[in-house]
């Protein structure tokens, strides 16, 4: 991309070059000053690979004005998108302080301007730009309130995330991007959650809480939160059904109620529902909880039957494990089974348990967020080899 921007440099310094060297009477470029001179040393820059002072040069040959704009645009976001940000605000800030250009035209600059921000990790600025442009219904509202929701998620200020979101539920026509927002909108409202249990707000909670899953019925993680609170309120048979309900919400996230689950009195029918939902979506975290409830209810012979069936039909390094810690040994198969379950647990120490279903992240625990791609709700735990 950075290459084919030089190539559209060249191709403009040649014909500005060209205007300027011998002229052209039938038409013209009025917008690119033929100064020869300039232009010819910009073509050297180029030629002797010195891109920096070929685009500095370059530009200073480029008035600012409506037709320039999308060169001066092109050229901002190929320095942001090479890290040079301090050259990218300079080239925004520049067409912002012309006055050659439309409210329109420097609705782009200013949002071009808080993007190079955003790159820089300036956040204040960001928000201060974009702020004003949505107050003032500016031309690329849209674009500006998606940048603002960044920003708010990365300065973790949820509330203002979620008045964000629903001004750009306002806003944008796409029910695609709606739907996205709806789930976003779930986990801004789990962190409030998670923020008002922190400080004992159970009712603050609870109703965030609601809000969760009025926008995003199927949010795992906000039934997760509701079970979690009432084991305390209600009791273990009422947490025990809330979180039976995220089979059917999202069985690929159970994994994470049955971490909830484990601390609950076992019995038979948490058993069947775990066992269901590991055969539609099988993690570790399930298989543990079936093998430890099968160990307690049913007793030793028939957990190791469960590992040994595991083992058969979803061939897992967990249920390998398990199922040889309990075999029994004797003096000539002890050294070997010592050898064996050592290798399979360092090899299971060493493997991250969760990825992310977008962008392949690998991490040890679970996300909510995707620290890489920041996608909310993408990652999944891991099971099998
Ligand atoms: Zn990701």
């Amino acid at each position: 991309m950075i290459d084919t921007m030089f190539v559209a440099l060249l191709v403009a310094l040649a014909i500005g070059w060209w205007l300027g060297r011998y002229g052209v009477p039938r038409f013209s470029l009025p917008w690119i000053r033929p100064r020869s001179q300039q232009y010819l040393k910009g073509f050297t820059y180029l030629i002797n690979e010195q891109s920096d002072a070929a685009v500095d040069s370059f530009l200073a040959q480029l008035d600012v004005n409506p037709k320039t704009l999308e060169m001066h645009i092109a050229i901002g976001t190929m320095l942001r998108r090479k890290g040079e940000l301090d050259r990218a605000i300079r080239v925004h800030q520049n067409l912002l302080d012309s006055r050659a250009l439309n409210a329109i035209e420097m609705s782009l600059a200013q949002l071009e301007l808080a993007r190079d921000f955003y790159s820089a990790g300036i956040l204040d600025r960001v928000e201060g730009i974009l702020c004003d442009m949505i107050n003032r219904g500016a031309r690329y509202k849209e674009e500006a309130l998606h940048l603002l929701l960044d920003v708010y998620r990365d300065l973790q200020q949820w509330q203002e995330a979620l008045d964000t979101a629903n001004h750009l539920r306002k806003v944008s026509p796409s029910t695609a991007a709606v739907k996205g927002l709806s789930e976003a909108m779930g986990h801004y409202c789990c962190q409030l959650a998670e923020d008002a249990l922190e400080n004992n707000k159970t009712v603050e909670a609870e109703k965030h809480i609601a809000n969760a899953l009025s926008y995003d019925p199927c949010c795992a993680r906000a039934t997760i939160l509701a079970a979690s609170i009432s084991i305390a309120s209600e009791g273990d048979e009422a947490a025990k059904k809330t979180l039976y309900k995220i089979v059917e919400q999202d069985v690929s996230l159970f994994s994470e109620a049955v971490k909830v689950l484990s601390s609950l009195p076992l019995d038979e029918t948490s058993m069947r529902v775990v066992k269901q939902a590991h055969q539609r979506y099988p993690s570790q975290s399930a298989f543990l909880y079936l093998y430890q409830a099968t160990d307690a209810l049913q007793g030793e012979e028939a957990a190791q039957r469960l590992s040994l069936d595991e083992v058969s039909t979803r061939p897992s390094l967990t249920a390998l494990d398990t199922y040889l810690a309990r075999q029994p040994v004797d003096k000539t198969n002890a050294e070997v089974r010592g050898v064996v379950r050592h290798t399979l647990q360092s090899i299971l120490s060493r493997r991250d348990r969760y990825v992310c279903r977008n962008c392949g992240f690998r991490g040890s625990q679970m996300h909510w967020l995707c620290p890489k791609c920041k996608r909310w709700g993408e990652i999944r735990q891991r099971y099998g080899l």
